[in-house]
């Protein structure tokens, strides 16, 4: 299954290239159909698209590769901080439509100024902060992704866990960099779940695959 993270890869460094030479697609074209995907299949773009997300995966294999220690939430504490981007998306909301409303010429100069200052600190920051702990930003920070993933819970196609052979060994719950607990969750449909297929690739007898949500079984 490694051929997959290859893919993705190449996929996540043409978009990349695409963000430096302006050849990514116009916003119009690209939220044309992502919601229909995000509907079917889940949120893909962060995962393999955004660049901001690649930059966070190469940061971590990065600090893999310098032997750094790797820091990880305890699903305890997980379970609420991961709802801090939705408060971030709420506020967010509120913060631009305030702004709007004082004014587009208002907008437009904050736009410009302090925020994009501010912006590329907080930029590097998480990148740095990458080397130890896998995508923070996407996990507790992006409003986007927070947006995306509340459309895909709807989803019916996702990564299947064979509950019968499983051992719950817990490596994929440990590749994953949203820290989803796939080792316990016999159907995918998390709205934290980026499509990485890193837990598919972890798993050491290729008891997960991706596909279509399994229907209840009879009794
Ligand atoms: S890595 Fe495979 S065997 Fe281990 S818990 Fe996950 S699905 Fe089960
Ligand atoms: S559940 Fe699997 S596909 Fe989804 S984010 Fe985690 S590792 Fe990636």
């Amino acid at each position: 299954m490694r051929k997959i993270q290859l893919l993705r890869l190449l996929v996540q460094a043409l978009f990349m290239a695409g963000l430096f030479m302006s050849f990514m697609p116009k916003t119009k074209v690209v939220s044309s159909w992502l919601l229909p995907t995000i509907i079917l299949a889940g949120v893909f773009f962060c995962g393999w698209v955004c660049p901001f997300g690649a930059a966070q995966d190469w940061m971590s294999k990065l600090g893999r590769l310098l032997r750094l220690p790797r820091l990880r939430m305890p699903q305890g504490t997980q379970r609420y901080l991961q709802l801090l981007r939705y408060g971030f998306y709420l506020v967010s909301t509120i913060g631009i439509t305030f702004a709007l409303l004082k004014g587009p010429h208002n907008f437009s100069r904050f736009m410009r100024g302090d925020f994009l200052t501010i912006a590329s600190g907080i930029i590097i920051l998480f990148l740095l902060v990458s080397l130890v702990f896998d995508r923070p930003f996407c996990n507790y920070f992006c409003t986007g992704g927070a947006r995306m993933g509340l459309f895909s819970v709807l989803r019916i196609f996702g990564i299947k866990r064979n509950t019968e052979q499983c051992r719950q060994c817990g490596q994929c719950s440990k590749a994953c960099p949203m820290n989803i607990d796939v080792a316990h969750t016999d159907f995918v449909r998390h709205p934290n779940c980026i499509g990485c297929m890193n837990c598919v690739s972890a798993c050491p007898k290729g008891y997960l695959k991706y596909g279509l949500m399994p229907g209840n079984k009879k009794k």
